[in-house]
């Protein structure tokens, strides 16, 4: 892995003044003195590991103060710097990113009570300035790629914390680059074996497939010429090893399964060619039943959109080809990390843009729909974000994720559905509770299930999420069809 140089990130960075430049280079020298004597593990000088978290930052398109706030991150930390220094040197804004990334620390995962604990540190710093966990994110992608130099014992640890914590974070902030790069960087250590088997799949089966993408391409080129559409970029996209493994998990681990471990995908300037371009490519070849996803209509819940189709290419072949526009092409690789607009002083602020991207964001923690119109992006974040929104735990350790006021129910239907239909008791943190107890964050939840526990008309009356509703629902229509007795 080459080092930036303090320029090259410089030049990633749009729209950049003089003054802001020049702020840059100051903090590069900064952090350069104040880890003179420092080595990394790798036995490189120390400066080589905030110039890549700078580096990725600027290439997220992060704001100025938190691409030098990247570079003073561990300053205060591992170097002695004080706040006060940095608040001198940098103004009040940069100092307060750089003591809430060193107020984070390291989350270190220590099992469920630690973990539960880290998590809502997270939270906590994020619902402050959601720019200091951007910033740990890229702090931790640069420590899992150089997991080879760290002491064995602790390579395991950090990696799958990477797999649980940073990496579902990232994507919950519709981060999907940042995502994709914390994962397959960690998947190597924490499932070796697994890692290897899918990255021989991926070689073999990937080549072969973007071959035959590369003659779709060529074809439905010349149809948009044709039709006038112009394209801004075309890509293949292979999928990420990790993202790749956890698919084939839920496919018997069979490749063959598989029509997506690589893509076509199309950029085109506006929403509307995105459906322009669909006809064309749905009249030249046949699609395949049941493939088409309209995610620009139905976003994904962190607000991804995009067309994916998948469509006969002749030898029994199919390909999957994904149409979006530049700006949502943006928003999947970047998410939130590009998206907040900053006053004069540095300080995050609601603007018409932002306005208009809160209803990206309210797609991304699942809000409700009239949450998206209301003011302040970070208030929205704190409220919303955090107190709309609960993470309880299972036994073993994952977490789940409810709206406040979800009950054991909710939880047990959000694990499987079968657990719903067959739950008879449950403990929160080793109490047993009723069923329509209402969970609060970090609550460890148990649920006790029996052969003959079946839903009842009573659940309903207190169910939080739609998924527990849809699930007693669809029960209970069949015990009635069945004319079974129904419990009131
Ligand atoms: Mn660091």
């Amino acid at each position: 892995m080459e080092t930036p140089t303090i320029e090259e990130i410089i030049s990633q960075l749009d729209d950049l003044n003089q003054e802001k430049a020049d702020l840059i280079r100051k903090a590069y020298v900064f952090a350069e003195h104040a880890h003179q004597n420092q080595k990394r593990f790798s036995g490189e000088p120390y400066i080589v590991h905030p110039l890549h978290v700078a580096k990725t930052l600027a290439e997220l398109q992060a704001d100025p103060d938190t691409v030098i706030a990247g570079l003073l991150h561990d300053t205060m930390e591992d170097a002695d710097v004080s706040a006060e220094e940095i608040r001198q040197e940098f103004g009040e804004n940069i100092a307060f990113l750089v003591e809430g990334v060193s107020k984070l620390g390291a989350l270190k995962y220590h099992g469920m009570k630690k973990h539960a604990e880290s998590l809502r540190k997270v939270f906590v710093a994020m619902a402050t300035d959601i720019r200091v966990v951007i910033i740990k994110l890229a702090d931790r992608l640069h420590n899992i790629r150089t997991l080879q130099y760290v002491p064995k014992r602790k390579r395991q640890r950090i990696a799958l914390e990477t797999l649980e914590i940073y990496a579902p974070l990232a994507n919950r902030l519709g981060m999907g680059k940042l995502k994709g790069l914390l994962e397959d960087a960690a998947f190597p250590y924490v499932y070796p074996k697994e890692y290897e088997q899918v990255m021989q799949l991926r070689k073999t089966r990937g080549q072969e497939s973007i071959k035959r993408l590369e003659k779709v391409y060529r074809k439905l080129k010349v149809r948009m010429a044709e039709e006038g559409i112009n394209e801004v970029k075309v890509e293949y996209r292979i999928k990420y090893l990790y993202s790749l493994y956890q698919k084939l998990l839920r496919y018997d681990m069979d490749i063959d399964k598989i029509f997506d471990i690589s893509a076509l995908r199309v950029i085109v300037p506006e929403m509307s060619d995105c459906y322009r371009v669909l006809g064309l490519i749905h009249s030249t070849w046949r699609p395949v039943p049941g493939r088409l996803k309209d995610y620009i209509a139905n976003p994904k819940p962190n607000g991804y959109q995009s067309i994916h189709t998948s469509i006969f290419i002749g030898d029994r072949y199919i390909a999957e080809i994904q149409i979006r526009s530049q700006e949502m092409h943006h928003e999947a690789e970047y998410g939130v990390a590009s998206h907040i607009i900053y006053d004069e002083s540095g300080k995050p602020q609601n603007g018409g843009e932002l306005e208009k991207k809160l209803a990206w964001i309210s797609d991304l923690i699942n809000w409700q729909k009239e949450v998206s119109h209301s003011g302040h992006f970070l208030q929205a974040l704190k409220s919303d974000f955090i107190q709309n929104r609960i993470f309880v735990f299972t036994p073993k350790g994952d977490v789940v994720e409810l709206p406040v006021g979800a009950t054991p129910i909710d939880f047990a239907y959000a694990i499987h559905s079968d657990i719903g239909h067959r739950a008879v008791a449950a403990r929160v943190n080793n109490k047993f509770v009723g069923l329509s107890h209402k969970l609060v964050n970090n609550d460890l939840v148990e649920i006790e299930t029996k052969k003959s526990g079946h839903p009842s008309y009573r659940w309903l009356s207190f169910v939080k999420t739609q998924t527990a509703k849809r699930h007693i629902r669809a029960y209970l229509q069949q015990e009635d069809k069945t004319g079974r007795k129904v419990e009131l």
